[in-house]
């Protein structure tokens, strides 16, 4: 289960949400889309701490930390509990996309160097790319570095996914692969908060679509409701804009 309760971010004076509040279920598939600017990008960082909120508290399974008083060590338990899929795949350039998916295995849950390569084989079998473990990031397509991005939150076995628009920097031709994945992982039933202007995924792989603008969860609901039968205006005009 987890869990964001009243959660408030300010840059400044700029009040990016306020007392935001979202539970999800394991193993629901929570798709967020909405316009640029609104603070989709902010919210998923202060859910693992990669930004602090000024106010709210996360809990994820076992773990609850207030932003107020975060500790440093519940921060780590909780990020430990997190995969972040970066729009930029953020991949370490000097790593192999085979050490690229070990790394976290042995820096974060301490597992021996072979260990964590077997294992980084496994997920590079798993994510069709079981011959490229000995590549470098810059010799693999985009499509191909994302999913290493994707192997790598995997490998963690992480209670939450978070994903923040994993195919918008991609040229068109890898964007279907890196969907694909994504929606294999949905099968496993991996709880997943995606950001994504990717509507057609949205409508087939979301179990709940929540629509943000102006730091406010405006409208939520199954896809078939969001798409289908929208009500609040600023979705109506986000929907005719982007579809
Ligand atoms: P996009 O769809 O373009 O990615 P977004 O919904 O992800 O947009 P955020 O990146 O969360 O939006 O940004 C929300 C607001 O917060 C924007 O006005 C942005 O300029 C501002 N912002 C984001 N990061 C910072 C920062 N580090 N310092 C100051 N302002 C910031
Ligand atoms: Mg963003």
């Amino acid at each position: 289960m987890i869990k964001i309760e009243n959660l408030t971010k300010r840059f400044g004076e700029a009040a990016i949400f306020s007392h935001l509040d979202l539970s999800i279920e394991k193993g629901e598939i929570v798709v967020v889309i909405g316009p640029s600017g609104t603070g989709k990008s902010t919210l998923l960082r202060c859910i693992n701490f990669l930004e602090t909120a000024n106010q709210g508290k996360i809990t994820i399974g076992d773990v609850t930390v207030d932003s107020e008083q975060a500790a440093k060590s519940d921060i780590l338990a909780l990020r430990r509990k997190t995969g972040f899929v970066f729009q930029n795949y953020a991949l370490f350039a000097h790593l192999t996309a085979k050490q690229n998916i070990a790394e976290g295995l042995v820096t974060v849950k301490g597992w021996k160097k072979e260990e964590a390569n077997q294992r980084a084989q496994q997920i590079l079998d798993d994510i069709g790319l079981g011959d490229k473990g000995d590549h470098y990031p810059a010799a693999l397509s985009g499509g191909q570095q994302q999913r290493v991005g994707i192997g790598r939150a995997m490998a963690l076995e992480a209670e939450l996914l978070l994903f923040d628009e994993p195919t918008s920097a991609l040229d068109p031709e890898w964007v279907g692969e890196v969907l694909t994945l994504m929606q294999k992982l949905a099968t496993r039933h991996q709880t997943m908060l995606v950001v994504t202007h990717e509507m057609q995924f949205a409508r087939e792989v979301a179990n709940r679509v929540i629509f943000m603008a102006d730091g406010e969860f405006v409208e939520q609901g199954t896809p078939e409701q969001i798409f289908s039968n929208p009500n609040d205006p600023r979705l109506k005009k986000f929907l005719n804009k982007v579809g």
